[in-house]
């Protein structure tokens, strides 16, 4: 039981140190905050936190999860339109928009494409993306710098190819075998700053 109880705090604290801003410490001092005040913070979290999750539905458009459908970032008119910023998942388009780093939309292609994995071009949403390039004048391809991130750049780039728009990829800032989702802003404003033609 002891042990059971450890792992799930452990896993809790794990899981708390991975949230924008938290890191190892401040998880351990969240959790522990969560833990003194069950019945007044740790109870309504979780019950909010059950209601977001029960609400949220992937954004038609994008591919974004959302509470709202289209998602408030396809909708928000202070967005570029001419600017699509094409990522693997969700938590990469959360960790590029947290900041405002991209004054563009997104889209979301649901995957790497990973002959280890089984993931092929079919299961991932470039139809979706080929779709939207409606006054759109550059696609800028913001994937981890990993094998399977850059193998999939460059499917999508191949594919936009035929269709005329500009394509920029993510450069310098991000390391090799590097991902999105882990970097700090600087790191990314700095990729997306020097993003190249592809
Ligand atoms: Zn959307």
């Amino acid at each position: 039981m002891a042990t059971r109880d450890g792992d799930a705090l452990e896993r809790a604290e794990k899981l708390l140190a991975r949230l924008p801003g938290l890191g190892p410490r401040s998880a351990r001092r969240v959790l522990l905050h969560l833990l003194k005040h069950r019945e007044r913070v740790l109870a309504p979290l979780l019950a909010a936190l059950r209601d977001v999750e029960a609400a949220l539905v992937a954004c038609p458009q994008c591919n974004n999860l959302d509470i709202e459908v289209p998602c408030r970032i396809c909708t928000d008119p202070r967005r570029d339109p001419t600017l699509l910023c094409v990522v693997a998942d969700v938590a990469d388009l959360w960790a590029l928009d947290r900041a405002r780093l991209f004054p563009g939309r997104y889209h979301v292609l649901g995957g790497l494409l990973s002959a280890l994995d089984g993931v092929g071009p079919d299961q991932l949403d470039v139809a979706g993306l080929l779709a939207r390039l409606e006054g759109v004048a550059e696609v800028v391809l913001a994937m981890n710098a990993t094998l399977e991130g850059q193998t999939t750049a460059f499917h999508v780039a191949e594919r936009l190819r035929a269709t005329g728009v500009r394509v920029s990829q993510l450069a310098h800032g991000v390391p090799v075998g590097g991902e999105l989702d882990h970097l700090d802003d600087g790191t990314l404003a700095q990729a997306l700053r020097l993003r190249r033609p592809v």
